[in-house]
């Protein structure tokens, strides 16, 4: 939807005043669209937008993102209303991974459509592989199921990835559940990589013809890869770095030209942040149709109904905030 149209503001003003009824938070992500970033309260990556809403007094949290994030937000504030904005906006990549289990490659539709899943058939849960490696710290990203964090020794995020695999006091890490991450981290430590072999559809799509090309496209442009990204991607990029760092980089660096090896709804706030400065593609297929998913009127939808409550239970929120808490230990 256009932002600024009728229909938009009509929407925006309902949303105003819903928010102020219910005392709820509008958190977005930075891959989601234009229209949902523009009129949330906060946009950010999934964690740092957890942590941010943890510490404020609203009693509901409306999450535009995808499941594992409003878990997230659910395992840092157990005593709010923490909603998603779409029942179905699952991630792909964090189904990889399950701890007990076949676990499911492809769209993700939450009670329906396991038919267009298949099942991976050698060592299928994280049970399998703590089992055949028994004692190895197991690092989970935080781009899994609340479940899988519960299981986990310690979370990661893309930028403290390496910072987490060094901490820890053995010579064998495994990596759950994205292969590139694992890859990267590799890459950086001396310590062993047991990865798994989960990826984003969205990141592990481009190539290294895609950097030469976007290069040649626009000569003198500053190449910035996240590392979901496959290595020779990185390998031929001039900063790789998470969502949160591309903000940070692209704002202080004196470049003037750059192209964005990420989900394309980071262009919005890239854009807004420096109105100044031009930005490209990588690839403009790297879009998460998870992320867009949520649109305006969903947000206006969750609010009014609170439809989608996500709650994780005790038993599982308590060792899943140790994983977490204890990567936030380690910074
Ligand atoms: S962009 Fe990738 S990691 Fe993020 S939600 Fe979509 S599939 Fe999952």
């Amino acid at each position: 939807m256009k932002i600024g149209s009728d229909e938009f503001n009509e929407i925006a003003t309902k949303i105003a005043r819903l928010k102020k009824d219910k005392n709820a938070v509008i958190l977005a992500h930075n891959y989601q669209r234009d229209e949902v970033q523009y009129i949330a309260d906060l946009t950010g990556d999934s964690l740092e937008l957890s942590r941010a809403a943890a510490e404020t007094d609203y009693d509901v949290i409306i999450f535009a993102g995808v499941h594992f994030m409003a878990e997230s937000a659910s395992i840092l504030s157990p005593d709010k209303t923490v909603v998603l904005t779409e029942s179905e906006a699952g991630c792909p990549m964090a189904e990889m991974v399950t701890v007990e289990g076949p676990r499911f490659y492809g769209t993700h539709f939450p009670g329906a459509g396991r038919e267009f899943c298949y099942t991976y058939p050698e060592e299928f849960s994280l049970r399998d592989i703590k089992a055949k490696y028994p004692g190895v710290p197991v690092v989970s990203y935080v781009n899994t199921t609340a479940a899988v964090k519960a299981e986990s020794d310690v979370c990661c995020t893309s930028a403290n990835v390496v910072k987490v695999v060094n901490s820890l006091d053995s010579k064998r890490v495994i990596c759950v559940p994205d292969k590139n991450l694992a890859a990267w981290a590799a890459k950086h430590t001396d310590k062993e990589i047991i990865s798994w072999d989960g990826f984003c559809n969205v990141h592990d799509r481009v190539s290294a013809e895609d950097v030469r090309k976007a290069r040649e496209a626009h000569p003198g442009a500053l190449v910035v890869a996240h590392p979901e990204c496959p290595m020779d991607v990185l390998e031929l990029s001039d900063h790789v770095t998470s969502t949160s760092g591309m903000l940070r980089f692209c704002k202080s660096s004196d470049a003037r030209e750059f192209i964005i090896g990420t989900e394309l709804g980071l262009m919005y706030r890239l854009k807004k942040d420096n109105p100044d400065k031009l930005f490209h593609a990588l690839n403009p297929t790297m879009l998460c149709p998870n992320m867009k998913k949520t649109t305006i009127k969903s947000v206006l939808r969750a609010l009014e109904d609170l439809d989608c409550v996500i709650k994780v239970p005790e038993e599982i929120r308590v060792p899943a905030k140790r994983a977490l808490d204890r990567m936030l230990e380690i910074g």
